[in-house]
């Protein structure tokens, strides 16, 4: 060994040959270390030492399959032992909070969405961690070895840190979330943006899986999107995320929350969408959407997968105004794929179109032949983003060594 290695790299190669076999065994388990040796590429001393270190954590167990080869008799071979160990998820909403808890293989053992406001006489902390104390007085009982929180929230954070800057739903400042929890129940927290842990989920095991370089373009009440290129999320580490939604498209437009005049998300935001059909609506008594009461996101598709022409109309300009901004996202990543995240995929065959024509008109031919337009397999709901945060923390090999070292 080479004397100028610092011993911090050694533990980082150390972390990610874990993080790595780790991933292997969750992916293709039950598998022989002889088979994780070829996949790794780590010598099979590393596998042994490796695998044995994880039994010993009680985080990998010996199982045995049928290996063909052997004339029928079975092989031995590792697969994840996610008996005991157990996270708790938090997604903080407007108005709302969801808890999940899920073991290391992702099985959700209990969820549950709880109304969240904020009292006068309590901090946002006092609040959430009362939410959270609740929470496992009620379901003490399904409570075995929690190792790791995980909380996600559309607002300004800093996830290193764990830190809510500032929220569009509470008015909150700087709130040391991450830290607090930590301090208060010793474990791992992870903190991330809404968007960013959703498309992370994608990646891990939705409409992204086995791609490198994605696009997620969510039209919610948010507008925003997520982007992995090589891997990596862009931002991931940072208090940014990718702004779509506050990109100026009609100057004399409303008023933001953000401040500024205009922005897509005023536009396109599906509360905005409504109000507008809304109001057009009224002008036009041979639509369908004139006689639907109340109008939803839900009765727009459908109205539009009828061949209603008004309805067409609205989610075609939905589809022409994302895609124009897309556009550009292509230009500047290459993405294989954009997955949209939208309770307008109900009517994706007419909302893609008019993406996928804008991204053939403005951005670079070789690029955007090859970008495959599709829709997230999972909602904007639920825990499964947090979810992805520690699996992702698995795979790296971060949360396995806190978790080895007891
Ligand atoms: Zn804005």
């Amino acid at each position: 060994m080479s004397v100028d290695i610092q011993p911090s790299h050694i533990d980082q190669i150390k972390q990610t040959n874990i993080g790595l076999v780790y991933r292997l065994i969750d992916q293709y388990g039950p598998i022989s270390r002889i088979a994780l040796s070829k996949k790794s590429q780590l010598a099979p001393a590393s596998i042994t030492k490796i695998t044995r270190e994880l039994i010993d954590a009680h985080l990998v167990k010996e199982a045995e399959f049928p290996d063909l080869s052997f004339r029928g008799r079975p092989a031995v071979g590792l697969k994840i032992d996610s008996k005991g160990w157990q996270f708790l998820c938090i997604r903080i909403n407007k108005g709302s909070v969801v808890f999940g808890l899920r073991d290391l293989n992702n099985n959700l053992r209990v969820e549950e969405e709880l109304p969240f406001s904020l009292s006068l006489n309590q901090s946002f902390l006092d609040c959430i961690v009362d939410e959270i104390d609740d929470f496992f007085f009620r379901h003490q009982s399904c409570l075995e070895r929690l190792t790791a929180i995980s909380i996600t929230t559309n607002a300004i954070i800093d996830p290193n840190n764990g830190i809510i800057h500032s929220s569009p739903y509470y008015d909150i400042q700087n709130i040391p979330l991450g830290t607090f929890l930590h301090q208060r129940t010793g474990l791992p927290t992870f903190l991330q943006h809404g968007i960013t842990a959703w498309t992370i989920a994608e990646s891990l095991y939705g409409a992204g899986e086995n791609c490198q370089n994605i696009i997620q373009i969510v039209i919610d009440d948010n507008v925003g999107a997520g982007v992995m290129t090589a891997g990596q999320m862009l931002h991931a580490g940072n208090h940014s995320v990718v702004e779509i939604g506050h990109t100026q498209v009609d100057p004399d437009g409303e008023h933001c929350y953000c401040g500024n005049t205009g922005c897509l998300e005023t536009v396109v935001g599906i509360k905005n969408i409504l109000v507008r059909a809304h109001r057009l609506a009224e002008s036009h008594p041979d639509s369908l959407l004139y006689s639907i009461s109340p109008l939803t996101i839900d009765s727009l598709c459908q109205a539009a997968n009828q061949g209603d022409l008004l309805a067409t109309n609205i989610i075609h300009d939905v589809g022409e105004r994302i895609g124009r901004i897309t556009a550009i996202m292509v230009n500047i990543f290459n993405p294989e794929k954009i997955l949209i995240g939208s309770p307008l995929n109900g009517a994706q065959n007419i909302l893609y179109p008019a993406i996928q024509q804008q991204i053939a008109q403005l951005s670079l031919p070789g690029y955007s032949q090859q970008v495959n337009i599709v829709a997230t397999r999972f909602d904007n709901t639920g825990t499964l983003p947090a979810a992805s945060l520690i699996k992702q923390s698995l795979y790296s090999g971060e949360l396995l060594i806190e978790l080895m070292q007891g």
